[in-house]
This record gives C-alpha cells, structure tokens and sequence, in this order.
C-alpha cells in the first residue's frame, strides 16, 4: 500500500483521496507553496493536516475563528492526532503545558490566530519548533476584494520572510479570479501551485443504468465505441477476469480486456498498466486498486459494473476519465443487490460501531445518487458541497431524458394480491413469473393459477415487473424478509392500499433508455441503423421470458431484425406492427399486445426522431452473428459456492482457497461430479435450494470445462428445469456441430 494512503486510511479511515488532495499533499511535501480554491466540504483541511501526521512533524494552523479552531482540534484528537490550539480564552496554565508538548515534537498541528502569529516572541518560539508548514485557512480573508476581509490578515504579508524554508498553504472556498491573485501575490508565495477545484467535470456525461444484463449492455456499448480507451471497475477480482473473458470471448477479441486486481503478480499488472498507457490494451477491467497513479489523459469511459461504496470512492474513478477535457463517458450499472451485499460486508467487517455508520450512510448516499430523478451533477457536486445551478445540465441521463411516470395503481394493486396470496413467500423473481401468467416449472408448487393475480401482468416482461416490484418495495407497499432469502411480504401500507376504496394512487417512473435512446452504431454490424437502444433490450428481455415460457429458443419467437425494427419505427397499432419485417399474422395475434405494450411508452415519449434508415435492420450478414447463444461462459455465481448441502449427497469441493477478495473461492472439484449431479437432479422432490445449488454446480462445471459437451450440459438443465439455460446450450451444441461439418 502507498504510504500516503496508509497514513489516510489509519487516521481518516479513508481508503483514496478526493480530487486535488493528493497533488496537494505531495507538494506541501516536496516544500511547494500551494493556493487551493475548493469547495466547502471538500476536504480541504486534510491537505494541511496529513502531511505533518505522515512525517511526524509540525504544521501550523493560522484560523480567524476561535470557534473554527476548536472543531478542528477536535476533530483531530478524536482522530488519534493530536493537535492544540493557543489563544486566549485557554488558561496560562494549559498554554503552559502545550508549549511543553510542542517542544517535546508531541502535537501534530496547532491552530492560531493571525494575530498571535504576527508578534515576535511568538514568531521565535514558532522557528524553534522547526514546523514542516504554515497553512493559512480561509486565505481570502487577506484580500479587500473578498468578502470577508480582516485587517489582521494584512500581518501575514512577511511570512514568506519569516519563514523562507516552510512551505505555505493558501486555502480558500469563495475567491473570486480576483482575489484568488490578490492571496497569491500578498503573500508572496514563491511559485506557488495553483489549484481551482470546483467539482464540476463539464465534459463527464453520467449515466446510470438498470444492471440487467450488464455484460451484453457492456459489449453493446463497447460495440459503438470501437476506438475508445476506457476502465471497468468490477465488484471482485473474480468478477474482473470474467468480465474481461466474456468480452474477448463475445467480441472476436475485437474488445480484448485485461483483468487488474490485487491478486494479480506485480509483474502482471505492471505490464497491464503499461500496455493500457500505450493503447496497446484498451480496456482493463479491474478492481478498485486500478488507477492510482494513472494520468492517461485519453480515458473516454469510466464503466462501474458494480455499485461503489460510497459518493468519494466512485467520484474519484470516474475522475479518471477524459482529463484532456474531451467529452467521456461514466456509466454506472445499479443493481440494488450490489448495495445488499456491501451492506453485509459493512456489517460483518470488525470496525467499531460508529465506522460502520458513518460507511452505511455514505453507502445510502452512493445508492440514493443512482436512484435519484434529479440532476447527476447537481447531485454529486451537492455532496461536495457545490451548488450547481445550471440545471438542467447538457449532459446527465436525467436531464437529458426525465424519466417518464405513469400511473401505477392498477399495477401495484396486482402486484401487492400477488404477493399476499402466495402460499408462502418468496421472491421477487417468483411474484413476477405468476404475474406474468408464466408456466415455469419454477413455479409450479406455488400453483399459480389459483392465485387471482395470476397473469394480469402478462403485457410486461419479467425484468420491468422485477423493477416496479422493487420500486414498491422502496415506497414501502412491501417489505423484504431478512431471512437471507429476500423473500417479499406485503407492509401495513400495501395492506391499507389493498383495502382503500380507490382514494389512492400510486406512480412509477417509466422504463427509460438511459443511454442515448437513439443510437447510431458505427462500424458494427449494427451500421446504418437507428434505434431506441433501451427499448431494444426491453425487447429482448419480454422475447427471453416468451421463449422459456414456451421451452424454445427466443430466436422462433422474433428475430433480432425484427426487433431491431420495432425499436426503431415504433410501431403502436396491430396494423404498423404488421409491416415490420418478420411480424406475420399469426405471430401478431400471439405476440402483438405483449410488444406494442412495450413499445407504446416510446413512442409516446419521443415521437419518431428517426432519420428513416431502418431499411438496414433488412440487412442480413449481422442476424448470423446475433443468434449465437450470447453467454459463452455462464456468470459464476461465487458467493453460494464454499458451502455444501449435505442432503444433495454430491461433495463436489475437494479443496477451497479463499482469495484475498471477500466472498470469492477459488475451487477444485472432483472427477465424478457429473454423474452424481444427473441423478440428483432427477430426483422429483427437489427442493428450491437443492436445486439452486445444482445450478450453481453447474455453472462451476461449465466453468472449469468439466462439462464435456454441451447436449449433456443442456440435459442436465433441462432435468432442472432451467430452460432458458438448456435451450442456450442445445444452441451452442447445434453451433458447435456445425462448425465440425
Ligand atoms: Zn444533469
């Protein structure tokens, strides 16, 4: 670890620094004047602070507010730094005794009037304590052009003189260009480091999207931006090599990724970090201890795949895109069970109460941010302290497309009988697939049809139902069990809504295409074609949940074309969707209601700001490459993996090593695994958790090539009644046989 991160984690239990601190703190170091301009809240002060703590020396501290003075040292002090002030509200006995500490080199930081600093006795005492920097706080103070100037500031014009070794700090939140100059020049500081920190990024664009899918959502974006150099921050080592496979793997090596993490030989990354520097690697995915150090100007995306853990963490990242000032991405893919399982790491981690407060609020505040309708920018440079009035801003996903809301009551109403008539409870995956009126085996001992709910959602596809299911669980009509299996039960006010005579209402925000909802891909083989790129996937998604329903591939339902089509025409009547390519009548009739009902916000929201080159989604060499089975390799799902269940009589885990990385193992498996897991897995009385650790067996087999042959895989999934899976790898297989021929 850095020693200058070590000294910030041990004392401000912070694990990176805002922006500017860094810079500012190896300057003071290296005996560099600096003028820093930030705002309020931005941690100013610990630019001052940290330097005499990390070298064991003294900083002093020149403050007009006595009151100013005394937060600060305590602060400190509950810090374990220890730190005085001396003015004279403080008995001469006690300034005494601090005099003795400071000589003895016991205090870290002490807090004075400029007045005091002014007299020549004190200025003596101060030069035998051979202090390592004057920080002069609230700077704007010395200039008649700022708003709050004192004449006893004007005392500090000599302390260059004084002190002509020492370097000094100017800091300031409000100066305008003028009196920021004024500081700098009566001062005299000597080449001072200037640093105007307001926490604006104008040329960041930020995005947060629904983590549904987030790979395929990564490739598509990676996809349209064919050129561009750019960082993928991941939740786990483990996660940051899978994600990097899948996109070499998915792209022809066309998005060749490398992996970054911890774990990784120095060598290694030392390697990855240089080809990224020269562009010979364009992506890197990695963990969050990617980037310290790196000044790539040209970093045209910063892509969270996960949630971060707090507001100074992810702003610090995406800092590090589009240094050179040109406009770059940060896209942050939000998964509420990213925050779940942060949660559980803070709560399980051994910091002492008070910590682990203060890192769940942060926590709240980062999945607040993404949940957010308002402003990102406004909302980020808020937490900061920064009021950012031009809203709307040019370049938010939420001022860019507002998210759009539509009634919900008559949703809710049949969410929340879904949920309160379920025989037992369970989670949100379940109530979607009986709302939806789905025959999944999934579902089948929940004996859905007798459930009055049952398919009154049928017009929306599983992802958008999980999505308002949550969004009732945020306002509160549901509640999640803590039991560890999330499973859902219906609150005191789902129950007064239920019960209510038709008073109430109840609004959702609508589906919106996050990213530009038209999109224009280039060199891709999506070329010449516009669509609504987050329609296209909703799309996608109702196909996916039509196909397993039904046990066959999504492709017999629609093919892409077609739905590429509808996402970019709009069709909103039987009769428009009839002219899209591949939509016969029969397919209509089945599929129509279900399609439109998806399309229709769209069209509503953005009436056709189409440039009319639909007739591209007619061109046939990109259907071959679409209707490959995407997932080459199946996500791992690590968390569930070390235990085992007895009950299964399958002991397939011969040795765990567990990573540095908590809740990731790395495994080694037994040879006869498979046969034992094809007998389990006929077994009829499976249990929901039997069976969801077949699964992930399976998914470790696949993953460790244990899995000779897909047939056999696809088998396997089809005993467990995971369609979707088998139908993927009878594809794979038919794929693979045809590659032989
Ligand atoms: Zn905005």
């Amino acid at each position: 670890m850095d020693p200058l991160i070590a000294t910030l984690s041990d004392y401000w239990g912070y694990s990176s620094f805002l922006p500017h601190q860094e810079s500012v703190v190896r300057e003071l170091l290296s005996n560099k004047d600096v003028f820093l301009l930030k705002a309020t809240g931005g941690g100013k002060s610990l630019c001052y602070q940290l330097p005499p703590v990390h070298t064991k020396t003294l900083g002093i501290v020149i403050s007009p507010l006595i009151s100013l003075m005394k937060d600060q040292v305590d602060d400190l002090n509950q810090k374990g730094i220890r730190a005085a002030t001396l003015n004279s509200q403080i008995p001469s006995s006690e300034q005494r005794q601090i005099k003795k500490d400071l000589q003895d080199g016991k205090i870290r930081l002490l807090y004075i009037s400029p007045e005091r600093f002014a007299t020549e006795s004190f200025v003596k005492f101060v030069k035998s304590l051979s202090p390592s920097l004057i920080a002069i706080d609230e700077a704007h103070c010395i200039s008649k052009w700022g708003h709050d100037f004192r004449p006893e500031y004007r005392k500090l014009h000599t302390i260059k003189k004084m002190f002509p070794d020492v370097p000094v700090i100017a800091l300031t939140a409000t100066a305008t260009k003028e009196v920021q100059k004024d500081i700098v020049d009566q001062l005299k500081l000597k080449n001072p480091r200037i640093h105007i920190g307001s926490f604006d990024r104008p040329n960041l664009r930020y995005e947060i999207r629904d983590a549904g899918d987030v790979n395929d959502q990564i490739l598509e974006y990676l996809d349209s931006h064919p050129e561009d150099s750019g960082i993928i921050y991941c939740f786990s080592q483990k996660n940051t090599e899978e994600l990097a496979t899948f996109l070499r793997l998915n792209s022809d090596n066309a998005h060749y990724a490398l992996p970054y993490h911890a774990g990784l030989k120095d060598e290694i990354r030392k390697t990855t970090q240089e080809k990224f520097i020269r562009d010979e690697v364009r992506i890197v995915c990695a963990t969050v201890a990617f980037g310290m150090g790196i000044d790539k100007p040209d970093i045209r995306f910063v892509i969270h795949a996960n949630l971060p853990k707090d507001i100074e963490s992810y702003y610090q990242e995406i800092g590090r895109a589009g240094r050179d000032g040109l406009p770059s991405d940060c896209i942050l893919f939000y998964n509420r069970g990213d925050k779940g399982k942060l949660m559980h790491f803070i709560k399980k981690d051994h910091f002492s109460a008070e910590r682990k407060k203060i890192r769940i609020s942060k926590l709240l505040a980062m999945s607040d941010y993404c949940e957010s309708p308002i402003c990102r920018r406004k909302v980020l440079l808020g937490y900061f302290g920064e009021d950012f009035e031009q809203v709307p801003c040019t370049s938010c996903d939420n001022c860019l497309y507002p998210k759009q809301k539509i009634d919900g009551t008559e949703l809710t109403t049949a969410i929340l009988t879904g949920v309160m008539n379920m025989p037992f409870a369970v989670g949100k995956r379940k109530v979607a697939l009986m709302l939806r009126g789905s025959s999944s085996k999934d579902i089948t001992s929940l004996h859905p049809e007798r459930n009055p709910a049952y398919g009154k959602c049928s017009s929306y596809s599983e992802q958008q139902l999980m999505k308002w299911i949550g969004e009732l669980i945020q306002l509160g009509y549901l509640q999640v069990l803590d039991d560890g299996y999330s499973v859902l039960m219906i609150s005191e006010k789902g129950r007064y809504l239920l019960e209510s005579t038709g008073d109430q209402s109840v609004t959702f925000s609508m589906p919106s295409a996050t990213e530009e909802p038209v999109r224009r891909i280039k060199g891709s083989r999506f070329a010449d074609v516009d669509y609504h790129a987050g329609l296209l996937r909703e799309l996608k998604a109702l196909r996916k949940d039509i196909a397993r329903e039904q046990g066959t591939a999504p492709y017999i339902i629609f093919h892409d074309d077609s739905l590429v089509e509808m996402a970019s025409v709009l069709p909103t009547t039987r009769e428009e969707l009839l002219e899209v390519r591949g939509v016969g009548q029969a397919k209509c009739e089945r599929y129509g209601d279900a399609f439109l009902g998806m399309i229709r916000p769209y069209a509503v929201a953005r009436p056709a700001p189409f440039t009319g080159s639909s007739g591209g989604a007619k061109s046939s060499t990109w259907y071959e490459t679409q209707t490959v089975p995407e997932p080459a390799c199946f996500p791992m799902r690590s968390e569930r993996m070390p235990e085992s269940v007895p009950e299964l009589q399958v002991e397939p885990v011969v040795e765990v090593v567990p990573e540095s990385e908590p809740g990731t193992v790395f495994l080694i498996l037994k040879n006869d695994i498979m046969p034992k897991i094809h007998e389990q897995a006929l077994r009829t009385d499976l249990s929901d958790r039997e069976r969801s650790r077949l699964l992930d067996l399976l998914y470790v087999l696949k993953k460790t090539g244990s899995a000779k042959n897909w047939d056999e895989m696809g088998r396997f999934l089809s005993d467990l009644g995971v369609e979707e899976l088998a139908v993927q790898c009878q594809l794979h297989a038919g794929e693979e046989e045809r590659a032989e021929q």
